[in-house]
C-alpha cells in the first residue's frame, strides 16, 4: 500500500519520503528511529541538570520581550522547587499571550545552563489545568531520521497512521511461527506486530541503549526476517538462473588439441596445488548445463589469473567466446597484456574495448567480437554496453568483482549466446571475505579459495614510520634504487577528491625528484588520461624508471616482480583490506620485500592497533576479518555505492549470531512455504530486489 493512502500524505510529502527510501506503509514501519524522548514523566524543576531533555510543568511568573543584540522573549517558570527560563527568539503575540502571568504551562525542551539560570531554548510547550497535571506522554517519543523540509512531528503522525493500519492486520507473518523452529528463536520469537510496535512506540520502562544498539529482541527479530529475505533473494536470482542452460563445456577426445594442456605446458612454471583444484572445480561446474556461478576468493598474488585463463581455454577450445572484465583500465589493459602473451602464440584473437575508444577502434572491436572473429574480449564496464553483442559467448570473468554491484554482475548474464543458452559466469576478488560475509554477501554464488601461494615468495616485513622520520625512509628508497630493485610510492589522501589526490603525488613527485636527481620517476594518477597512465606503468614495469609515485589507482592488480619496496603515506587514514592490497603489490617476485607505513605522530591507540595488524600478518583472510570488525561490511565490500548490502535493519557484525538461523529458517521457507519467498522479498528488498534476466 503506497504511502499516500495516510491521510494527509500528498505528492509533495511522498516525494521527500522517497528520500528515505519509504514509498509504502510497510517501508514507514521499516524506518526506525534514530533516539527516543523520554516525555512519559515529569522532572521536578529543581532536579534539572544541563543537558538533560525533560518534560517539567510550572506557572509562569513573568514573560518580557528583551532587545539586547538579538530580540528575544524570556519566559520564567515555577513549580515550588525550582524555576527555569525559557527562551524564544522567533515569537509572534500570540504565543506571548499564551505565556501571561499565572498560566500553568507544560513544556519538553533540553536543559541548558543559561547567562543566570537554566534555560530551555524554544522548548515545546503547551497550557494545561490543573486537573490534567497527570497527563503525559504513554510510551517514549520516536525521534526517526528525517530529510529537509519533513519535520518530526510529521513523521511521527505518518508512523501513527501506519502502525494504525498494523492494526487492521494488513501486515502477515511470514516466518514460520508455528513452527519449532520459530520456538527454538527464544527470546525472540515475537510477532511482527509487536516488534514493530516496541521499536516505535518503546513502554517507558525499555532499555533505550539496548534498542537503540539492536540487542533488544525486537530489533533482532525485525533483523533476522530481513536477512532471511535478502538470502531468499540471492537464492531466487540463483534459482532462477538453474532455469537456463549454459553451453556444456567438455575436454575434447583428441588430448592433442586440448587448449588448457596447451596453455598450462607453456607456463614457466609449475601450477600450484590450490590452482589445480579451482580450475578442476571450474571444469567441473562447466562440464555441465547449468550455468556456472562461482567466485574465486585469493589473496594478492595467489595467482588467479592463471586460473581465469585455464577456463578461458577450456571455453575457446570448445568454440565458444569468453569475455573478461575489470573495473579500471589499467587492471584491464593488464589482463590485455597477460592474456595476449598466453593465448597469441596458441593464435587466439584478444579483443579490447574500454570506455574511451577511437570511434574507429571501437567499431572494429565490436564487430570483431560479433562475428565471432574476437575469441577472447579483455575490456572495462564498456563490455556491458548494449550495442556490444557476442557471436557465441560462453564464459564470462568478472575481476575484482567486489566493485561491481549484483546488477551488473546480472546483466552480464544476459549477454546471452542465443539459442536460450547463458554463460558461465566466474567472478575474482582479491580481497577474501570472512565466511560469515560471503554467506551473506555471495548466498548466490559458489566459492572456490586458492589459499596457497606460489612457492618461493617471501614474506613482506612490514614497519610503520613516523612522518617526521621522513627523511630516513627516502635514504631506504634510495638503497634499494640503487641495489637495482624498483619502488612503489603510494600517495594517499581522505578527501575523495581526485584533484587533490593529484597534487599530493605531484608534489610528492617533486620532492623525490629533488632528492634524488639521478632517479627516474614516473607518476600515475585519477587525472591522467589512460594513455600517460598506461605509458608511465609501462616505463616502470619494462624497468625504465626506478620509482612510480601513485595514488591509490594502483591498488589492485599491478605486477612488476622487480618491485620490493613500497611507501604508504597516511597509512592510518587507509582500511586494512586496503593496505594489504597496496602492500601486495611487492613481494611478487623472489627478492625480499617490505613496506613502509609512513603514518603522522600522535597517533590514536585504534590507529596504532591498526599498523599492529599490519605488521604482525600477511595473512590477507585474516586481515580482512579485522576489517570487518573495524570498519563494518559495507566498506569491506566496497558496496556503498551499489546497496547490494544496503540493509535497512540488520548489521552483519552486530547481527553475525543471527545469520545461521537465517539460512537455516530460509531453507525452511524453501521447503515447506515457497509461496511467503514472493512477499517477504517484496516486503524488504522492494523493487531493489535482484531479479535474474530483469536489469
Ligand atoms: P593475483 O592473484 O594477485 O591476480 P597474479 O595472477 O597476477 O596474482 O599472479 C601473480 C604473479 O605470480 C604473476 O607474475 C604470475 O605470473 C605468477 N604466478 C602465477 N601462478 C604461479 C605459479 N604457480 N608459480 C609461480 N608463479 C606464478
Ligand atoms: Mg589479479
Amino acid at each position: 500500500m503506497p504511502v499516500t493512502r495516510i491521510a494527509g500524505v500528498g505528492p509533495k510529502l511522498a516525494e521527500k519520503l522517497m528520500r528515505l527510501r519509504i514509498r509504502t506503509i510497510q517501508d514507514v514501519l521499516f524506518h526506525l528511529p534514530l533516539r527516543y524522548q523520554d516525555r512519559t514523566r515529569e522532572v521536578p524543576i529543581g532536579d534539572l541538570l544541563p543537558g538533560m531533555e525533560v518534560v517539567c510543568t510550572g506557572t509562569v511568573e513573568s514573560t518580557e520581550v528583551l532587545f539586547r543584540r538579538r530580540r528575544s522573549m524570556v519566559c520564567t517558570i515555577s513549580d515550588g522547587t525550582g524555576s527555569i527560563r525559557l527562551r524564544f527568539f522567533h515569537f509572534n503575540n500570540q504565543q506571548r499571550e499564551k505565556l501571561s502571568e499565572g498560566t500553568r504551562i507544560r513544556c519538553f525542551g533540553e536543559v541548558r545552563r543559561g547567562p543566570s539560570s537554566m534555560e530551555m531554548v524554544h522548548p515545546e510547550f503547551q497550557s494545561v489545568r490543573a486537573s490534567d497535571a497527570a497527563l503525559v506522554a504513554e510510551t517514549l517519543t520516536p525521534i526517526y531520521p528525517v530529510t529537509e523540509g519533513l519535520h518530526q512531528l510529521s513523521m511521527r503522525k505518518i508512523t501513527s497512521a501506519a502502525l494504525e493500519y498494523l492494526d487492521k492486520s494488513t501486515l502477515p507473518e511470514l516466518l514460520p511461527s508455528s513452527t519449532d523452529l520459530f520456538q527454538q528463536l527464544g527470546e525472540i520469537s515475537i510477532s511482527l506486530r509487536e516488534a514493530l510496535l516496541i521499536v516505535h512506540r518503546p513502554p517507558p520502562e525499555i532499555s533505550v541503549d539496548a534498542l537503540l544498539e539492536g540487542f533488544h529482541p525486537a530489533v533482532q527479530r525485525l533483523a533476522l526476517e530481513e536477512l532471511v529475505a535478502h538470502r531468499l533473494s540471492v537464492q531466487r536470482v540463483r534459482q532462477q538462473a538453474r532455469q537456463l542452460k549454459a553451453p556444456e563445456i567438455v575436454r575434447p577426445a583428441d588430448a592433442a588439441n586440448d587448449m588448457r594442456d596447451q596453455l598450462i605446458a607453456a607456463l614457466p612454471f609449475a601450477l600450484t596445488g590450490a590452482q589445480q583444484r579451482v580450475i578442476d572445480e571450474i571444469a567441473a561446474d562447466m562440464a555441465t548445463a547449468e550455468p556456472m556461478l562461482r567466485l574465486i576468493q585469493g589473496d594478492v598474488g595467489s595467482g588467479k589469473t592463471m586460473v581465469a585463463a585455464a577456463a578461458a581455454a577450456m571455453v575457446v577450445g570448445a568454440g565458444y567466446q569468453v569475455a573478461i572484465m575489470a573495473p579500471t583500465e589499467i587492471l584491464a589493459e593488464q589482463h590485455l597484456l597477460s592474456f595476449t602473451n598466453c593465448f597469441e602464440p596458441l593464435g587466439l584473437k584478444i579483443g579490447w574495448l574500454k570506455g574511451k575508444l577511437g570511434a574507429r577502434q571501437r567499431r572494429d572491436s565490436i564487430e570483431s567480437i560479433a562475428l565471432g572473429q574476437t575469441h577472447i574480449a579483455v575490456g572495462t564496464h564498456a563490455l556491458f554496453q548494449h550495442d556490444v553483442e557476442f557471436h557465441k559467448l560462453g564464459l564470462t570473468i568478472v575481476d575484482e568483482q567486489h566493485r561491481f554491484g549484483v546488477h551488473q554482475r546480472l546483466s552480464l548474464r544476459e549477454k546471452g549466446v542465443g539459442d536460450g543458452l547463458v554463460p558461465h559466469q566466474l567472478t575474482m576478488t582479491a580481497t577474501p571475505i570472512p565466511r560469515t560475509l560471503a554467506m551473506t554477501a555471495y548466498a548466490d554464488l559458489d566459492c572456490s579459495v586458492i589459499d596457497e601461494l606460489p612457492p618461493g615468495r617471501q614474506q613482506i616485513s612490514t614497519v610503520a614510520i613516523p612522518d617526521n622520520r621522513r627523511e630516513e625512509v627516502i635514504d631506504r628508497v634510495a638503497a634499494a634504487i640503487a641495489d637495482g630493485r624498483q619502488v612503489y610510492w603510494v600517495c594517499t589522501l581522505i578527501e575523495e577528491s581526485e584533484v587533490l589526490q593529484a597534487r599530493a603525488a605531484e608534489g610528492t613527485m617533486l620532492e623525490l625528484t629533488e632528492r634524488m636527481p639521478d632517479v627516474a620517476i614516473s607518476l600515475v594518477h585519477g587525472r591522467m588520461n589512460s594513455l600517460e597512465k598506461e605509458q608511465a606503468m609501462m616505463k616502470f614495469k619494462d624497468n625504465q624508471t626506478q620509482l612510480l609515485v601513485a595514488t591509490t589507482v594502483i591498488e589492485v592488480g599491478v605486477d612488476v616482480p622487480n618491485a620490493s619496496l613500497i611507501i604508504i603515506e597516511n597509512a592510518e587514514r587507509l582500511g586494512l583490506s586496503q593496505l594489504h592490497q597496496l602492500r601486495g603489490r611487492v613481494g611478487r617476485g623472489s627478492v625480499q620485500s617490505s613496506c613502509v607505513l609512513i603514518y603522522e605522530n600522535g597517533l590514536s591507540q585504534r590507529a596504532r592497533d591498526r599498523i599492529g595488524i599490519m605488521r604482525e600478518t600477511n595473512d590477507g583472510f585474516a586481515i580482512a576479518e579485522k576489517d570487518l570488525e573495524l570498519r563494518g561490511a559495507g566498506e569491506l565490500l566496497g558496496t556503498r555505492q551499489t546497496g547490494a548490502m544496503n540493509f535497512r535493519i540488520a548489521d552483519i557484525m552486530r547481527d553475525k549470531k543471527l545469520l545461521t538461523r537465517a539460512k537455516t529458517i530460509s531453507e525452511q521457507i524453501q521447503r515447506q512455504q515457497p509461496d511467503f519467498i514472493a512477499p517477504l522479498v517484496k516486503r524488504w528488498m522492494g523493487d531493489e530486489a535482484p531479479e535474474y534476466g530483469n536489469v
